[in-house]
């Protein structure tokens, strides 16, 4: 894995959105969504983008795919920057960078039968020598998706949920991708459902060796299909680490909370769950230092003072948090972490 090309660089992407106020709408602030994110996605790598919602990893996404201008930072994908391209050049971005969104009933267009659906980036980015390459893509893609040829003849709203999010694969594989961005895409889906998209997915990467960006607030689906986390918290990466990790030894108070939610698999694990006091801040106005200190169990007085830099241990599992310069008898995070996934 670590030998696989990088596909995706992000660099200390900001996204800040101006707030406007009076009648004359001049700006009187920002939401400071997005705040010095930086990550790298190799060919055939899963990287999930988790927290909390509102803690911006949707905008990391959409920064990503450029669907609007960044505030500062550096997006390079396949070694090349997009982060500056021009409109009129953002062409073969759009084919190379697929997005699979979270609503299947939403994002298809219900007045297209599912062929038309597919053919769209195909036709678009002119992949098919001619028509009956087309028609031979489409199938292929309904194919790859394990869904039946005749499914091209019929529209959207004869499917079920977890259909419909098949077609959307489709219809980003069909643009023959480098990398594909899930924004939530199994979170409407019911449990049973939402195994099967995601058994799906994790089988596709394997074959097609696609790099993905997967941003997800569910932890259990996370464990089960990434390679890497990182953990977001108020438009900044807290904790980046590889799955077996990050999961069994997690090095910030934040994962660490996240962590103690999610449902034990084995009734006779033990776990505390550690329930943070008050509300997610305001991104409008962060809290100073480390701003995660208004909820945090271990708070010190540095850390209202002093933002902390992720720093990575000896096995490169990085975190961004004071404790770690306490001697170790003293990190209140050596102590035993979440049971379930230690024994992962
Ligand atoms: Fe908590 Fe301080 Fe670490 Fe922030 S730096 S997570 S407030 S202990």
């Amino acid at each position: 894995m670590s030998s696989a090309p990088v596909v995706l660089e992000v660099s200390d992407l900001k996204k800040h959105f101006p707030i406007r106020g009076g009648l004359l709408g001049t700006p009187v602030g920002h939401v400071y969504a997005v705040d010095g994110v930086s990550f790298s996605i190799r060919r055939g790598e899963t990287l999930s983008l988790v927290g909390e919602s509102g803690c911006g990893k949707s905008t990391v996404g959409k920064s990503v795919l450029r669907l609007f201008p960044l505030t500062s930072g550096q997006v390079v994908l396949d070694g090349k920057r997009i982060d500056d391209m021009p409109a009129s050049s953002l062409r073969m971005l759009r084919r190379k960078i697929q997005v699979v969104f979270q609503d299947p009933f939403s994002s298809l267009n219900p007045r297209m039968r599912v062929r038309d659906v597919i053919a769209e980036p195909i036709i678009n980015f002119g992949l098919a020598k001619d028509r009956a390459d087309l028609d031979r893509r489409v199938a292929h893609a309904l194919d790859t998706v394990r869904l039946p040829t005749d499914a091209a003849g019929r529209w959207p709203h004869e499917f079920s949920g977890g259909q419909r999010q098949r077609i959307g694969i489709a219809r980003a594989l069909a643009a023959e991708p480098d990398i594909i961005v899930c924004d939530e895409a199994v979170s409407a889906l019911d449990v049973s459902v939402k195994a099967q998209i995601v058994n799906l997915m994790q089988d596709l990467q394997k074959e097609l060796g696609l790099a993905m960006l997967f941003i997800s607030h569910d932890l259990a689906i996370v464990e089960h299909m990434t390679h890497r986390v990182a953990v977001m918290y108020l438009g900044k990466i807290v904790e980046v680490a590889d799955k077996r990790s990050l999961f069994g030894a997690p090095r910030h108070p934040y994962t660490e909370a996240l962590l103690s939610a999610v449902p034990v698999p084995d009734p006779t694990a033990k776990r505390d769950r550690i329930v943070l006091q008050g509300d997610v801040p305001s991104p409008i106005r962060p809290p100073s230092g480390c701003r995660f200190h208004t909820r945090c169990p271990y708070v010190m007085d540095r850390c209202r003072k002093e933002e902390p830099v992720l720093t990575p241990d000896a096995t490169g599992h990085l975190a961004a948090c004071h404790l770690h310069d306490l001697p170790a008898s003293q990190n209140p995070l050596n102590k035993a972490g979440p049971t379930a996934f230690r024994a992962a």
